[in-house]
């Protein structure tokens, strides 16, 4: 039976797993990850892990994990934990692992790259203090939980999805939290003007020292504690710092191992429609890749849940000989206080924005973005309907009238005419 050899173990290697098992692909799968543990849920740990007042017993119950360990003991999936692959002989098909003794061969037949995204580490004197974290792994939210007990001030660095769910977080828990962004508003990579205000009054109201067009020239050491330098010279004392300043493919293994790159900014592995490589028995899925979006009909490298799921399935098609090309809308969602914001499509390049509903703290609303006339995306907040709608728009490539999007008289099923 063919051996298939996962690279990385999360969200897209736990739904590869989940899919090829439900097909009669004979093969056996072996799953290498340089994480502790089995495959776990992301999102929550910038969002509920952080403010949960007894962190850890969730996790110690298992409640976290994307599949339970009896699913990978019944379908025969060999796990290796806490062993990075770090080389892959194309020609011999053979795999180096590191996993502290000595390093050792696994072969494979075919190979599924799921290495996920790595932090972005801005170039700041300091940042590599103790006392600074990041946030990707278990582990490292376990770090910033350890920290609460006897912290009463922190500074986000970065106010995207991640730095701001940590500000959320933070704040619910008491914490004195300022958010230092380098640009002139919140969320500037992903959302409109409008929106980002939105985002930038809710955090405010909460009480976040928000400073935007700030940024942090270099972090000191100060008597058990930390200080911000600024830019404008300003400085500002915390207890510790989280980094949130984005991600990059982890992409370093397939570049060594001669496999296509796409593009900056994007990077990552290049594949096709079905998550092959050019090698036929390399794919990648998942934070790593970079694929063609038969919607927006451009390359892009996607960091989403959904875009993890939907390549590992993808891939377990074509492995188990029934391929499906990869067509799904891309969406997200994220969760600030009592704010759930859920994204449909991607609005890069929108020269439009229609606002349906007031972006106002305490309301909900949403915002519909438009090029050329034709709908790419729309941001719910609090919105679950207007979502839902969207989400049945975009595929098809339908666009309501702007009028009718803005006319909260009309119900948001009036907009599927
Ligand atoms: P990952 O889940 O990152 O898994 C990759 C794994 O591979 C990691 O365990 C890594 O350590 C391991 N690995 C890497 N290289 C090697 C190697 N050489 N050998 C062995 N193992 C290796 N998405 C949403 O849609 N909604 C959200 O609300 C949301 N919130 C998020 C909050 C946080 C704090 C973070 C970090 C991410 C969030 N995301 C969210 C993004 C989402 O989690 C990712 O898009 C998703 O995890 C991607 O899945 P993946 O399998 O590609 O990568």
């Amino acid at each position: 039976a063919p051996h298939l050899v996962v690279v990385g173990a999360g969200h897209a290697a736990a739904q590869l797993c989940a899919s090829l098992h439900a097909t009669d692909w004979p093969g056996r799968v072996t799953v290498v990850g340089d994480e502790p543990g089995l495959p776990y849920h992301r999102p929550p740990l910038s969002k509920g892990r952080l403010d949960a007042g007894e962190p850890g017993a969730a996790e110690a119950a298992g409640a976290d994990l994307i599949r339970p360990e009896a699913f990978y003991d019944d379908h025969n999936i060999a796990r290796r934990e806490s062993v990075a692959v770090v080389a892959i002989d194309r020609a011999a098909k053979e795999l180096t692992l590191r996993g502290g003794g000595e390093d050792e061969r696994l072969g494979y037949d075919l190979l599924v790259l799921a290495t996920g995204s790595l932090h972005r580490r801005p170039p700041i004197p300091g940042i590599d203090h103790e006392r600074v974290h990041t946030l990707r792994t278990a582990a490292e939210a376990a770090a910033v939980r350890d920290r609460l007990g006897q912290a009463s001030s922190v500074v986000v660095i970065g106010a995207g999805f991640i730095g701001l769910e940590v500000a959320a977080s933070l704040r619910k828990r008491g914490l004195g939290v300022t958010v230092l962004e380098m640009a002139d508003r919140v969320l500037a990579r992903v959302t409109s003007e409008e929106v980002s205000a939105f985002f930038a009054d809710l955090h405010r109201g909460h009480g976040v020292d928000l400073r935007l067009g700030a940024g942090a020239t270099a972090i000191d050491d100060r008597l058990g504690g930390l200080r911000v330098r600024l830019g404008d010279g300003d400085a500002i004392d915390a207890d510790f710092v989280v980094v949130g300043a984005g991600a990059a493919a982890n992409d370093a293994l397939a570049r060594d191992a001669g496999l296509e790159i796409g593009e900056r900014p994007f990077g990552g592995v290049v594949v096709d429609a079905h998550q092959r490589t050019a090698d036929p028995a390399v794919f990648a899925i998942g934070d790593c890749c970079n694929q063609l979006s038969h919607l927006y009909g451009r390359r892009m490298r996607l960091e989403s849940v959904q875009n993890a799921n939907d390549q590992a399935k993808t891939a377990a098609a074509a492995i188990a000989g029934t391929p499906r090309p990869h067509v799904s809308m891309p969406w997200f969602w994220s969760d600030q206080y009592d704010v759930k914001l859920q994204i449909a499509g991607l609005s890069t390049g929108h020269d439009r924005c229609v606002l349906r509903g007031e972006p106002a703290v305490g309301q909900s609303f949403s915002a519909w973005y438009l090029q050329g006339g034709k709908l790419l995306a729309v941001d719910a907040v609090n919105d679950p309907r207007a979502y839902a709608v969207a989400g049945k728009l975009i595929p098809h490539g339908l666009t309501p009238d702007p009028a009718l999007i803005a006319d909260t008289s009309a119900g948001p099923k009036d907009l599927i005419a």
